[in-house]
Formats: C-alpha cells, structure tokens, sequence
C-alpha cells in the first residue's frame, strides 16, 4: 500500500482540521470529539457519525474486508493514520491487546536512525504476533546486503562450474597429446 499523505484531497477541509499530526510517532491525532472508547468521531453530516480512523480507512485504502475490523498498530486510538492502521479479524485484535511491543520507549533504532515517521514501520509478524516497529534505513541496509550476499553466492557458484570445464578441458589436452601427468613424471 503506498502511504497516503496527510492533507489527502479525498477527505474534506473541515476532516483535516481535525487532526494532528504527531512529528515523533507519524500518528494522525483527531483532536475533535472522541467517543468513549478513545476514538475519534467525525460527523460526516449532522446525523452521521463516524470514527475518524474508519473514515481515513474506507476513503484512503479502502473497504474493510468481511468479518475484520480495523486495528491500531500503534495502539492510539485517537490515531487515524492509514499507516499505522490494519484490517484484522476480531480475534487478532483481542490477542494482541497485550503482546504489543512498547513501540515508543526508544527514540532511535539500535544502529542509532531516529524513529522519525519516514523512517518508521509498523508491522505484524501475521496473525496472534506482536506488533513491531521498524527502522527503514537498517532495513534497505538489509535488503542491500542480501543482495550483495545473493551476487557474490551466484558468482561463487559460476566459478565453481568454470573450475569444473577448465579441468575437463585438462583432461582432453592431455588425451589428446596422448600423454597422462604420471607418465610424464615416470619418465
Ligand atoms: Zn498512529
Ligand atoms: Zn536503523
């Protein structure tokens, strides 16, 4: 999913006003009305209200599949961020509740990359796994190594088929010139 950028021209004016975005986690804050629960409620007309981070959800990425709901990776529920949402099934978000990682207690990764919303992402290792945080230059870093690790492997494996046909190649000269390397040293 590309990340949809704050200020999105599909919500309205008066739906960004409402929200704030938090420079340390990316979170998308609603600084409106919440409900009860900690989330945020936007009246998309005077009769209908709907939870901010929905809205941003179904306007943004898209519908909710059948049977899930929408999580918070970053466990802020005034958070209305696409990024840091994902549409899970119920169960998922019950057993998650509290294996949540405590995402904010480091300002930087161990390699010292600050946690700054471009450089971060939010991930779940899958269903019942834990959400996680993290840092995207270490991580292309990675994914730069392996590719290195997956050439020098690949050419590694062609010098080693080259070795092979140089000494094939050996043994026909010598059958050739009708003379083997013991003879020679026999003689
Ligand atoms: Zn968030
Ligand atoms: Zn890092």
């Amino acid at each position: 999913m590309r990340t949809p950028d704050y200020g999105d021209p599909r919500l309205p004016a008066r739906f960004w006003a409402k929200v704030q975005p938090e420079p340390n986690t990316g979170c998308w804050l609603w600084s409106a009305a919440t409900m009860s629960t900690g989330y945020g409620a936007f009246g998309v007309t005077s009769k209908n209200i709907q939870l901010s981070h929905r809205v941003t959800y179904l306007t943004l990425v898209g519908p909710i599949p059948e049977g899930r709901e929408i999580d918070h990776l970053c466990r802020q529920r005034a958070c209305c961020n696409p990024a840091h949402l994902e549409a899970v099934t119920a169960q998922t978000n019950i057993t998650r509740q509290p294996r949540v990682i405590n995402a904010r207690a480091a300002s930087h990764c161990k390699s010292g990359h600050e946690f700054t919303p471009e450089n971060t992402q939010w991930f779940s290792g899958g269903r019942n796994k834990p959400i996680r945080r993290r840092c995207r230059t270490c991580r292309l870093a990675m994914k730069r190594r392996d590719r290195e690790r997956q050439k020098a492997e690949k050419l590694g494996r062609r010098i080693v088929a080259k070795r092979a046909d140089f000494e094939a190649w050996l043994d026909r000269q010598e059958q050739a010139t009708g003379r083997g390397g013991e003879q020679d040293v026999a003689s």
